[in-house]
């Protein structure tokens, strides 16, 4: 607890240093004046950075809080990366308790006043933990109360809509003057989640395998939106791994269903889904939690992974 504090205080102070050094340094204030034509926003994790890039073009810089590689769900924020938000315009934040370390980040730049803080999860039909319904309205506190929520809310290419449009609200709120453009990237972006969606919706409405097995149980919302069933390794958080008892029904369950392919990822105790696939003779495959960026690739092209896997998988 003390050094989380003390991270916050030596946070603080570099941002007390940077708006000094900017004001006393014409020269640095020059560069700073001319990056800042773009807005710049900050995205607490990868989709929401991409969800961001789509719709802001070239009328902004996106950089991610959580670095690169680094498991989201253990994140916990260090000076350098609260830095970041010393210069920003927006913060957009994924809600829903995905962001664990949230009130210790607003804590730390409450006192900067002009910072619009965005929770993409505002108006997103929310899955508990139970796996039942709840529509999150603004200003409502329970996302506060961290881990009553399933928080993959991105992996809905539905839900990424509304995510996307309240990225899209923020930036004309600060910037009319391009709200014409905002508003036709957006068209373009939701345009191709729709496309991407009715296509597997089609294709998973001929199938009866419903079940297919996760890496960590990030898929629900997936799930909902194509009436599939995800059996996860790990839990909501990716923590830890199964126990005995637990293994030996996922392989009971692989064997009953048939199952030909056992997902795996990265970040997701991997070792087990390959003990899975050798017990009832599968093949191991990756999907993407789309919490990191993976070989480069954009949300959509790792959603249309995700989904064409699946989809071999169960066909
Ligand atoms: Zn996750």
């Amino acid at each position: 607890m003390s050094r989380k504090i003390f991270t916050i205080m030596t946070a603080a102070i570099i941002s007390a240093s940077l708006v000094a050094c900017n004001g006393n340094n014409n020269k640095e204030n020059n560069i700073v004046t001319e990056e800042s034509t773009k807005i710049n926003i900050v995205a607490s994790i990868n989709p929401l950075r991409d969800f961001a890039e789509a719709i802001g073009g070239d009328k902004v810089e996106v950089s991610i809080l959580v670095p690169e590689g680094v498991e989201a769900h253990d994140y916990e924020p260090k000076a350098r990366d609260i830095e970041k938000l010393a210069g920003a315009d927006i913060f957009v934040y994924n809600g829903a308790g995905m962001e664990s370390w949230l009130d210790q980040v607003l804590q730390t730049v409450a006192n900067k006043k002009d910072l619009i803080k965005i929770d993409s999860s505002v108006g997103v039909n929310l899955l508990n933990t139970e796996g039942e319904e709840h529509h999150h309205e603004d200003g409502e506190e329970e996302d506060h109360n961290h881990g009553e929520f399933d928080p993959h809310i991105w992996l809905s290419l539905i839900e990424a809509k509304q995510q996307s449009l309240n990225i899209k609200e923020a930036l004309i709120g600060i910037d009319q003057e391009n709200k014409a453009y905002y508003e036709e990237n957006y068209q373009d972006f939701i345009g191709k989640l729709d496309d991407l969606y009715g296509e597997y919706k089609e294709k998973f409405d001929t199938i009866s395998n419903k079940y297919f097995i996760t890496g960590h149980e990030a898929f629900g919302y997936l799930c909902r939106d194509f009436n599939l069933i995800q059996k996860a390794i790990t839990g909501l958080r990716a923590e830890g791994e199964p126990t005995p008892q637990a293994l030996k029904e996922l392989v009971h369950l692989a064997e009953e269903n048939n199952i030909k392919v056992v997902f795996t990822e990265e970040q997701a105790a991997p070792e087990v889904s390959k003990t899975i696939a050798r017990e009832v003779g599968a093949k191991v495959e990756a999907l993407y939690s789309i919490e990191v960026r993976e070989e480069g690739m954009t949300y959509l092209e790792m959603m249309e992974l995700n989904l064409e896997r699946i989809y071999n998988a169960l066909k």
